[in-house]
């Protein structure tokens, strides 16, 4: 840079500081201190009160000995005690670790002890398997019990969410971060190809994918965000930092249950929500059932697992303005966005849903999205055919893996994230993904993509739900499995109809060559088990 550009001023306060998510909810306090910022069952908190509780907890954490780079993990649905730490706990200088609700005992001894947590907030509906827990580990946290719906913990002397955070200061003066690279929170992959992976997110990437993701949302202070994602799940998307940043209203959801999401949105006239297809397709299952649609548009992000093209097309038609988001824990949920072509509106239903499946590109906090070729070296031409792996480079990608340098670098080899889902770039340079390299199926040395096979049988009017695995096969190595939920219906299909159905809809090597009948296994997000199913077969 020239020397006339130097303007003799080094980077100071006034004009540099660290990015943290948590200027979100102090800015919204000062603009909007009336405004509803929380509705949860039993309390509705104005921006001013969020605020002023969340400072609460910081200082009474900061009070039990909490400081910089400890870990505070906690346990509950999405109520307003999560939602308040994803602030508090960082205000006090903290790393947040929001725990998975369907781990078992093992399983969030193994993450607590990992992640050397000094305090546990945890719903007394958990109260059992947190007991479990506490007796499986030699070092347990502090335990916080947030009692409220769901009575009280087990011993009087356990102390309460709500006494610990009115034992604080709302006044108390906490400090922004002091370097936007330290960690904000701590997410625990799923752990279905090995031991879980602690995710390490910092203040600078929570910030930049929190302005991403409400500009991929088109979010305003008009947004009411419906907490159908858990918050749990990659900190929801970054959504408790997104919804804030632009001063929204955020309705919390104990459960996800089709009546009871319905309820809110009509009584809170819901604008924004995201979830997984699965979850979207529930709420569709509903909406035919009672043949209704909505009075008014809500905004659907989807993401989480590739959405079949039939269920974005139904979802139009019911008032669901769709939103396709693509990412993954490491790069703090969302990071391509199949972003909308003036010229697409002009297309028929079923070729704008094809459109909308794909992945697409990247989100503001990503520099680059490639796919790079499987047989090494380079990247795949523009042809919407040639597989290779999916490569991210950007902002908003993990600080590392926790106590694992090894699995970190690896992840990060040759200057690029890689994602291990595969999949082609279009023409109009659009990727789309076609399959986790895990599900991919390789029949007679030919790839066939699990999520094609899926795409065809939700066309099918009878087929609620689709997941397709490997099969191991003597002759051709591995073959095509479905296994299917059915719509309730009088009306009865075989699996010779629904395999004559693929072939006459696809190439007839790739249907599939056995079909499975009845409910299929969900992670608490709402994906497809499709280990379990593979482990069903063997
Ligand atoms: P896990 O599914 O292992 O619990 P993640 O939430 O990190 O953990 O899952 C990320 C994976 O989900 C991605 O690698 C990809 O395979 C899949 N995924 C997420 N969003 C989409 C999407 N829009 N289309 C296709 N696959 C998706």
């Amino acid at each position: 840079m020239g020397s006339m550009y130097q303007t003799g001023l080094n980077k100071q306060t006034a004009n540099y500081s660290s990015l943290t998510p948590l200027s979100f909810l102090q800015r919204s306090a000062y603009i909007f201190p009336d405004k509803t910022a929380v509705i949860d069952d039993d309390m509705v908190l104005s921006y001013s009160n969020l605020y002023r509780r969340c400072s609460s907890m910081a200082s009474a954490l900061a009070a039990k000995g909490i400081t910089a780079g400890d870990t505070v993990s906690i346990l509950c649905f999405n109520t307003h005690e999560l939602l308040e730490s994803h602030y508090s706990i960082p205000m006090a200088g903290a790393v947040l670790n929001a725990l998975n609700t369907r781990l078992d005992a093992n399983a969030l001894a193994f993450i607590l002890g990992h992640a050397d947590s000094r305090i546990l907030f945890y719903d007394t509906e958990f109260e059992p398997l947190v007991q479990q827990v506490v007796t499986a580990m030699a070092q347990p946290p502090l335990l916080v019990a947030i009692a409220r719906l769901a009575g009280a913990p087990s011993s009087s002397s356990t102390l309460l969410y709500e006494d610990l955070l009115a034992s604080g200061d709302p006044e108390c003066s906490w400090s922004k971060v002091a370097d936007e690279w330290d960690a904000i929170a701590l997410n625990y992959t799923s752990g279905t190809t090995g031991e879980p992976k602690g995710v390490v997110y910092h203040h600078r990437g929570a910030y930049l994918a929190a302005l991403s993701n409400t500009m991929a949302f088109n979010m305003t202070a008009d947004t009411v965000y419906l907490w159908t994602l858990p918050m749990f799940h990659c900190n929801g998307w970054c959504y408790p930092w997104a919804v804030t940043a632009v001063g929204g209203t955020h309705i919390c959801l104990r459960k996800v249950q089709a009546e009871l999401v319905l309820d809110r949105i009509t009584n809170h006239r819901v604008t924004h929500m995201c979830g997984a297809p699965v979850v979207l397709n529930m709420l569709l299952d509903n909406f035919r059932k009672h043949a209704a649609t909505l009075s008014m548009p809500v905004k659907f992000a989807l993401g989480g697992a590739a959405p079949p093209s039939p269920v974005i097309g139904r979802a139009q038609q019911i008032g669901f303005q769709i939103t396709h988001l693509y990412g993954l824990t490491e790069s703090y949920g969302p990071s391509a966005l199949c972003v909308w072509q003036d010229d697409w509106q002009d297309l028929p239903p079923e070729e704008l849903a094809l459109k909308m499946s794909r992945q697409g590109v990247g989100l503001l906090g990503i520099d680059e999205l490639n796919v790079g070729r499987l047989d090494g070296g380079g990247y795949v031409p523009f042809d919407g055919q040639t597989l290779g792996e999916l490569l991210i480079r950007g902002n908003t990608l993990m600080k590392g893996y926790l106590k694992n340098e090894a699995g970190t670098r690896e992840a990060f080899k040759d200057g690029w994230f890689h994602t291990g889902d595969l999949a082609v770039v279009h023409p109009d340079g659009y990727i789309e993904i076609k399959d986790r390299a895990k599900d991919i199926i390789i029949s007679g040395g030919e790839n066939i993509s699990s999520q094609e096979i899926e795409e065809v049988l939700y066309r099918h009017p009878l087929v609620l739900e689709a997941a397709v695995v490997a099969l191991a096969d003597e002759k051709w190595g591995e073959v095509p499995c479905a296994f299917i939920a059915l719509r309730d219906s009088p009306q009865v299909i075989t699996d010779e109809e629904i395999i004559a159905f693929c072939k006459a809809n696809m190439a007839s090597f790739k249907a599939p060559k056995r079909v499975v009948f009845g409910e299929l296994p969900k992670t608490s997000t709402g994906k497809i088990r499709k280990n379990i199913l593979r482990d069903s077969l063997a």
